[in-house]
């Protein structure tokens, strides 16, 4: 086992392959129509970090080349909502080892990033969850905090939360949910829960709030994104859609110039026609590719349980016994193939949707979902056909297929 101090793998490394998206705002940006990738450049990193991109013929003497092939090299994968993965459900193991078993199954996939992503439970188990995403953010590469979709949802969109536990903010949870809070904190809250001063509270404790489960107006929706709310959580899904009359949350998020949405582009949660159509409004460096994964995600498991409920794995779907969907068993390097093929997004703005967006979404883009000097050398490496061959994190290689 390599540790973070072993000189072999922390020493100065040049990572080359055909084709480099650094997606460096400002440099490389991918534009609306993808940009172009760098060729004949390679990645220089140190110490699990970038030190440099440079042109092939300028590799500083006494660096290990680690020549990846032809393959599209690209920023490791960026996940805001991932509630399990490898057969573990984040709820239902709010553990430490729990996070490294979902984190090592979607690194498996491109992830170098992701929130461990708590759905609606009681307070205690937010508390758990809290402390042990804590622990995660120093022991577990790839942590960058904690989201926590619910308890303060809208009971008119509650979808496969346990309605039973929905609830409005009060102190205990909050205080359970920045308890010695490392990292981000994200919060998916309804505009509905989020008055008397609740919005103002969690942006106060160093929350990003993003709205969900909602079924809002579009003025209650805009007086929230107002207030602080930034993001919106699997846009379409659970939530008030845009109508001619009656706007909603969606119409909201596409008419407001700055909020971020995460979407599910598997093509069951929200069709790929109307996902375009999202992309056409909002552009890559507004939409973020999230798995919004539960167990099944590097397994070949056709059955869990969610919640109590029985949950079954059909044809990609996740259909709980009410027929409902309930999660998904997406992995991010999916998502990317499916945005790219089925949504007609050029490779370049797909990739900045899995990586670069929602590392801007949470202020961490210097650090993670660019490939930028001084940001972690995080990377996964893809082949023609979008499959992984590669992820490095922190200039290791972890997985190599
Ligand atoms: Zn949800």
């Amino acid at each position: 086992m390599k540790t973070a101090t072993d000189n072999e793998t922390m020493g100065p490394r040049a990572f080359t392959a055909r084709r480099l998206w650094t997606l460096a705002c400002g440099g490389q940006g991918v534009g609306p129509h993808g940009g172009e990738p760098l060729r004949g450049h390679v990645v220089l990193t140190e110490g699990g970090r970038v030190v440099s991109i440079v042109p092939q013929g300028e590799i500083p003497p006494g660096t290990e080349v680690v020549d990846l092939g032809d393959v599209d090299l690209a920023p490791g994968f960026v996940d805001v909502q991932v509630n399990g993965g490898g057969g573990a459900l984040f709820n239902d193991t709010p553990t430490v080892e729990g996070i490294r078993v979902i984190a090592e199954a979607h690194r498996a996939f491109g992830t170098t990033s992701l929130l461990p992503t708590l759905i609606t439970d009681g307070v205690q188990v937010i508390e758990t969850a809290r402390a042990a995403a804590n622990a995660a953010v120093a022991e577990v590469p790839g942590v960058l905090g904690v989201h926590f979709e619910g308890p303060f949802l809208d009971e008119r969109k509650t979808g496969a939360h346990d309605p039973d536990h929905v609830r409005n903010a009060g102190s205990a949870d909050l205080d359970g949910m920045f308890r010695g809070a490392a990292g981000v904190t994200l919060v998916t809250a309804a505009a509905n829960k989020l008055g008397d001063g609740v919005l103002e509270d969690i942006r106060r404790r160093g929350g990003i709030v993003c709205l969900g489960h909602c079924a809002s107006t579009f003025d209650e929706a805009s007086d929230a994104f107002g207030r602080g709310a930034t993001g919106v959580t699997h846009l379409f899904n659970a939530m008030s859609s845009l109508g001619s009359r009656a706007p909603g949350l969606v119409g909201a998020a596409f008419a407001s110039d700055s909020v971020f949405c995460g979407f599910i582009a598997d093509g069951i949660h929200v069709a790929f026609g109307a996902a375009r159509a999202a992309w056409k409004a909002l552009g890559s460096d507004r939409m973020m590719l999230v798995t919004d994964a539960v167990q099944p995600v590097g397994t070949d498991m056709t059955e869990f349980s969610l919640g109590g409920q029985r949950v079954q794995v059909k044809d990609g779907a996740c259909i709980n016994e009410e027929g409902n969907l309930a999660g998904s068993a997406l992995d991010m390097a999916s998502a990317v193939r499916n945005a790219v093929k089925h949504m007609g997004v050029p490779l370049g703005c797909a990739l900045a949707m899995a990586s670069r967006t929602p590392a801007t979404f949470l202020g961490m883009d210097a650090e993670v979902g660019c490939l930028v000097p001084g940001s972690r050398a995080d990377m996964v490496a893809l082949d023609s056909g979008g499959r992984v061959t590669a992820v490095i994190q922190g200039a290791r290689a972890v997985t190599a297929c």
